[in-house]
């Protein structure tokens, strides 16, 4: 059982505090990157997936649990029908100061129709994936993606006042050439870059061998061009960030594969089937959904999750070589969303 205070955050184990709450509120996408999915994927059956008035109770509950960040992802969150309605209550949340952030990891491509939106509802910080700026080369790797309408999507978001930073997930042979390009434009427009490692996740179409770059080459390549200073700077998440001289910009390394920062994890991860994930990179898992549909009342709800964070694991173990060529954890990334 996790050491509970009276109205403190949960404790696992290890003594680290869930403070930190990651929803997929959908598993699909309207993308298909080639190093998170196949082509060819099978999705849930729409009737397995909680209700969002079941999402936002499941997250009322970890609030009142003293969780105080919500990040929702997916598959692609903003293709979720109606999904403005569990962001606009969870945004109510935050205005009412039970919880300090709200915000999501993005596509981008529904960004256009949103945007306005998001910033009404309360959120203010959100993450774009984006592993290139060249179309062709965006096409080649989110298969299905429009590079143009992404492109629309961050301004019409930066535009709406929202904050944003871009994702990239260093790819080998890729965009390994790129990086230093896309640091340059992020910090242009204001934005944050945080280049990310591949983690094996699901079965995909491809090597990940082929794709796995580690973040120490990425560094040292940048280094050859770019003056980065370590800086303690923290946004609650795993990255590492350095402050670029020549950019006056910032720049994040999570190194999941490089670099473990499992010490000081303080996150949990829900599915949209009400799955609870208390480790990215292990199996075990806690099933949310029967305690929530067994009662009105969230007591069962209450113990299933102290049941679960009593459980959190210390780490991951994933490991990316030719020995370990499958994923460390059948499910993929969209999943649990990252
Ligand atoms: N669809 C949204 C997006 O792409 O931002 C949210 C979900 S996506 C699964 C969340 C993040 O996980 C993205 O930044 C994506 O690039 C990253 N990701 C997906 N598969 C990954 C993998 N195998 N290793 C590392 N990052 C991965
Ligand atoms: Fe979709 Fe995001 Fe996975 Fe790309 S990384 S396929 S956008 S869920």
């Amino acid at each position: 059982m996790p050491l509970i205070s009276d109205n403190g955050p949960m404790i696992d184990p290890f003594g680290r505090a869930v403070t930190y709450l990651r929803v997929s509120v959908t598993d699909r996408c309207d993308f298909r990157c080639t190093y998170c999915m196949a082509e060819n994927m099978t999705f849930l059956p729409k009737k397995d997936l909680l209700t969002l008035e079941e999402l936002e109770r499941l997250c009322s509950t970890f609030i009142d649990k003293g969780v105080r960040k919500i990040r929702l992802t997916g598959g692609e969150p903003l293709v979720r029908k109606n999904i403005m309605h569990l962001i606009s209550a969870l945004g109510a949340k935050v205005k009412a100061g039970l919880l300090d952030e709200l915000t999501l990891t993005t596509n981008g491509s529904q960004l256009t129709r949103y945007a306005d939106e998001l910033f009404a509802a309360g959120v203010r910080r959100i993450n774009v994936s984006l592993d290139t700026l060249d179309p062709q080369k965006f096409k080649e790797i989110t298969r299905w993606g429009d590079f143009g309408k992404v492109m629309e999507g961050i301004d019409a978001a930066q535009k709406a006042g929202l904050k944003i930073k871009l994702n990239a997930v260093a790819l080998k042979g890729f965009n390994d050439l790129e990086i230093a390009g896309m640091m340059r434009f992020a910090h242009g427009r204001d934005m944050d870059l945080t280049v990310i490692e591949t983690m094996p996740m699901g079965e995909i179409d491809e090597d990940r061998t082929d794709q796995y770059l580690p973040l120490s080459q990425v560094r040292a390549d940048l280094e050859k061009q770019f003056t980065l200073n370590d800086i303690p700077y923290k946004t609650g998440g795993p990255a590492r960030y350095v402050e670029v001289k020549e950019t006056g910009g910032r720049m994040g390394f999570i190194t999941p594969m490089t670099h473990n920062f499992c010490e000081s994890c303080n996150r949990v991860r829900l599915t949209c089937t009400g799955t609870l994930y208390m480790c990215l990179g292990q199996n075990d898992a806690a099933d949310l959904r029967t305690a929530l549909r067994a009662s009105d009342s969230n007591d069962y709800l209450s113990a299933a999750i102290d049941e679960a964070i009593g459980r959190k694991p210390k780490g991951h173990d994933f490991i990316i070589d030719r020995q370990h060529n499958k994923p460390a954890v059948a499910r993929h990334m969209s999943v649990t969303g990252g």
